[in-house]
């Protein structure tokens, strides 16, 4: 196992460079990461995927590898336990995650952009460094609740309820789909104080496992991304310390929602790194595979299936450095992370779908991981925001522009 650790720097989250623009090459630094990072997946995470994906098993080895490694706490300053990088450096990692192991790649970005990200944004001192720091060293892991039973896209209409009862939240209610479900030591939880109030009733919370009514309910068994620990959480009379509040009540909505556009970017990075990993197999056995005296590679249909595919791959590829790009510049890039996941989840499950095509009879078969791919690709197109909720994201922010 590789224990490759990633150079500290002051490097980035310098918000003072006010440039909207993206500069087309990476830096040294990011390629320093990428380099890194595509070896450990490769060598540690690659071989082990489809042994994953067949047994539905969460590999916990392979966060504490991403741990070992200074990885779990990428973007946060090295006072909170992090190294400090950019956020395109964060998408490398997840596009290197994802090429190897979609599984890999969800259970680092559900922890870093959905969990500890939110701490970092909206905790105070003493949250971060009671929260976040051992997050970023990745000794405890972090997990997402906001979706429910009975509410997804309409997240404001969330059911679960937190009753302020002196120096506490009594927080009753369930939470659906929480990926690193079972295997999570912090779950951010945004209940309902009052449901009159609607989204500004909303309050965000950390609330532990092992804290008193909290339980564990139905374990999802999944079409794609299936090492991926995927749950419903349940709160009986669960007693919440005040100190575990993220900001004020009434701020849970937009602690969610910030959060949201900042974790569509990791999502965004995953369908590339899916839809890379695929072309690069459809690649490698295009040049292979014979049929009517020559290699596939030599069928102009076959040649346009991979051009194609690669300059998707590049197109959203940008769109994700765009988006990673503003954020870093401290600018607003709620439209352009929208953007950059509904074109690289739709672009991922395209693509996946060519791969297995490429693959012929051998692409519909689990000796080959291109249906892996293709069963992966999918959750890009739903979890963090349903496509169609992406293009109302997209249309109502061109509207406010105009
Ligand atoms: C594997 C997996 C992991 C997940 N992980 C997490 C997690 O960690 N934390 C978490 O909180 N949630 C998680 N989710 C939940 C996920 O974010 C939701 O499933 C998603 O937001 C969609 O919500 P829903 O399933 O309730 O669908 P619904 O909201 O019921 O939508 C059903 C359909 O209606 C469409 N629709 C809904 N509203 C509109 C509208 N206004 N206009 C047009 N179309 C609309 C949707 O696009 C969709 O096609 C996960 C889900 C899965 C499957």
């Amino acid at each position: 196992m590789s224990h490759i650790k990633i150079p500290k720097t002051n490097m980035i989250v310098d918000t003072s460079i006010k440039e909207k623009s993206l500069s087309f090459s990476l830096t040294d630094d990011q390629r320093d990461i990428q380099a890194i990072v595509r070896e450990i997946a490769e060598d540690e995470f690659a071989p082990k995927a489809r042994e994953i994906d067949r047994n539905h098993r969460f590999p916990r080895e392979n966060f504490e590898l991403l741990a070992a490694s200074d990885l779990c706490g990428l973007t946060f300053p090295e006072k909170y336990g992090g190294v400090g990088l950019d956020h395109i450096s964060y998408a490398i990692v997840v596009e290197e995650l994802a090429k190897a192991c979609a599984t890999t790649s969800v259970l680092y970005s559900a922890h870093v952009s959905l969990t500890a990200s939110p701490v970092y944004y909206w905790g105070n001192e003493e949250q971060k460094q009671r929260i976040l720091t051992p997050m970023s060293q990745g000794k405890k892991m972090g997990a997402f609740a906001l979706s429910e039973p009975g509410s997804g896209s309409d997240s404001a209409a969330a059911r679960c309820m937190a009753i302020k009862k002196g120096d506490h939240f009594i927080v009753n209610g369930v939470k659906n789909w929480i990926t690193n479900g079972i295997e999570a030591d912090y779950y951010l939880v945004i209940a309902q104080t009052d449901p009159a109030l609607k989204h500004k009733g909303l309050v965000a919370l950390i609330i532990e496992k092992g804290s008193k009514g909290f339980s564990f309910g139905k374990l999802e068994d999944k079409l794609g991304i299936k090492g991926s620990s995927t749950c419903q959480i349940i709160f009986e009379d669960t007693p919440v310390p005040i100190e575990n509040m993220l900001g004020n009540i009434g701020d849970g909505f937009k602690v969610a929602m910030s959060t949201l556009d900042g974790g569509r970017i990791g999502i965004a990075a995953q369908a590339v790194g899916i839809a890379q990993g695929a072309w690069n197999h459809a690649y490698k056995y295009s040049k292979e595979r014979v049929a009517f005296g020559k290699t596939i590679n030599q069928l102009q249909a076959i040649q346009f299936m991979l051009a194609e595919m690669a300059v998707e791959i590049d197109t959203a590829r940008l769109l994700t450095y765009n988006a990673c790009a503003l954020q870093d510049c401290g600018e607003r890039f709620t439209k352009q992370a929208a953007m950059a996941k509904l074109y690289a989840s739709e672009m991922a499950m395209r693509n996946t779908v060519k791969c297995v095509q490429i693959f012929g009879g051998y692409g519909y078969v689990t000796d080959y991981p291109a249906e892996r791919y293709m069963r992966d690709a999918k959750i890009t197109e739903i979890y963090e925001g349903t496509s169609e909720i992406q293009r109302i994201v997209i249309a109502s922010n061109l509207l406010k522009e105009q």
